[in-house]
C-alpha cells in the first residue's frame, strides 16, 4: 500500500509517523508530501533570509526521508501564505498521483494554523480530483479514492478521534526520526523549553493511556465521499 503524509509544512508529520513506521513494517511504501516551502518556519539567526529558512527546511525533511525509506515532494506554496490555486490544486492531484496513494494522512479542519486548516480542505478535494481522467498531469489518475484519516490537531482545539494505531514498538524510531528537523529542534526548545522527540512523546502517551497501550496516536476519518472504506487500512 502507498501511504502518504500529506501536510502543510516540514514536521507537521510528527502526528502520524509513528503509525507510518509501522506501515513500513507491514510492507508498505512510505511517501511525504508538504504544501508550503517552510520559508517562514525556522527562528534566530541560522536562517537571515526566507530563503534560507526554506532551504535548511527542506534538507531536514529529506533527510527524514532518507531514514525512513520514503519519497519526499514539496509543492513550493509559499509558507503561512498558502492560498487555494488552480496551480497548487493540480500539483496535488499529480503529487497524489504519482505516489499512488491510497492511504492519506493529513490535516483536521480545526486548527490554529491556517496553512493546516487549508490543506486539510485541499486534501479532500484533490483527492477526489485525482481520480477524475479528465484532469491532464504526467502521471495517470487514481483507479480508487485513497482512505483519508484525520491527524490530531496542534493546539487547543478538541479533536473527536475514533481510530487509534498501537505504536509502541516504533515510538523510539518516531523519537529519533523527528529530530531530523535540526532547526525545528533548536526553535521549539528555545520558544517552549522541550524538543521535538518530548513534543511527540507526551500525547503518544496521552493517547496510548486511552487506547490501553503505552504510545498509540489518534485519527478521525475523512468524512468525504469514497475516503471511508469499509476494509481495515490502518496498520
Ligand atoms: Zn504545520
Amino acid at each position: 500500500m502507498n501511504v502518504v503524509s500529506l501536510m502543510a509544512h516540514q514536521d507537521d508529520e510528527m502526528r502520524c509517523l509513528g503509525t507510518m513506521l509501522k506501515c513500513r513494517a507491514r510492507g508498505d511504501q512510505l511517501h511525504f508530501v508538504c504544501l508550503t516551502d517552510g520559508s517562514a518556519g525556522v527562528l534566530g539567526a541560522e536562517a537571515p533570509t526566507p530563503a534560507d529558512a526554506a532551504r535548511i527546511r527542506a534538507a531536514e525533511m529529506k533527510a527524514l526521508a532518507r531514514a525512513a525509506g520514503a519519497t519526499y515532494r514539496c509543492l513550493n506554496a509559499p509558507d503561512e501564505f498558502m492560498a487555494d490555486t488552480p496551480e497548487l490544486r493540480m500539483a496535488l492531484v499529480e503529487a497524489l498521483r504519482a505516489t499512488g496513494a491510497e492511504l492519506v494522512f493529513t490535516h483536521y479542519h480545526d486548527d490554529y494554523n491556517l496553512d493546516h486548516s487549508l490543506t486539510h480542505a485541499l486534501a479532500k478535494h484533490a483527492c477526489m480530483l485525482a481520480c477524475l481522467p479528465l484532469l491532464p498531469t504526467a502521471s495517470p489518475p487514481l483507479r480508487e479514492h485513497p482512505a483519508v484519516y484525520c491527524v490530531e490537531p496542534h493546539g487547543p482545539v478538541p479533536f473527536p478521534a475514533s481510530a487509534f494505531v498501537d505504536i509502541t514498538a516504533f515510538e523510539s524510531a518516531k523519537a529519533e526520526l523527528v529530530t531530523k528537523h535540526e532547526s525545528q529542534e533548536r526553535s521549539m526548545r528555545a520558544a517552549l523549553g522541550t524538543g521535538m522527540a518530548e513534543l511527540c512523546r507526551v500525547p503518544d502517551a496521552y493517547w496510548g493511556q486511552k487506547a490501553g497501550c503505552s504510545y498509540a496516536e489518534p485519527f478521525l476519518p475523512m468524512a468525504a465521499r469514497g475516503a471511508i472504506k469499509t476494509r481495515p487500512v490502518l496498520p
